[in-house]
């Protein structure tokens, strides 16, 4: 199961489980649209892999699936490459 973590890790902004704009790869690092596509060209910083719009959880099913509350923060890997 997804944990759907709380933020993005470049910017910190909140991404809600309900959000469109949170990107994910395949180990769940997880950030926002603008972050995803502006930094990080779609490729996450941490694996390489690709970065995929998260799927959102309906509400009703968030009671017995709680998203993840740990929020992860992570800004040295989005800065983009140009230094
Ligand atoms: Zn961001
Ligand atoms: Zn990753």
């Amino acid at each position: 199961m997804l944990e759907l973590r709380p933020n993005c890790e470049c910017c910190d902004k909140d991404l809600p489980p309900c959000s469109a704009d949170a990107m994910i790869c395949s180990f769940e690092c997880t950030f926002c649209r603008d972050c995803a596509e502006a930094k990080l060209h779609g490729r996450c910083p941490n694996c390489g892999g690709n970065l995929v719009p998260r799927p959102t959880r309906p509400v009703e099913k968030l009671a017995n699936n709680p998203a993840s509350m740990l929020r992860k923060l992570k800004p040295e890997g989005c800065v983009t490459a140009t230094r």
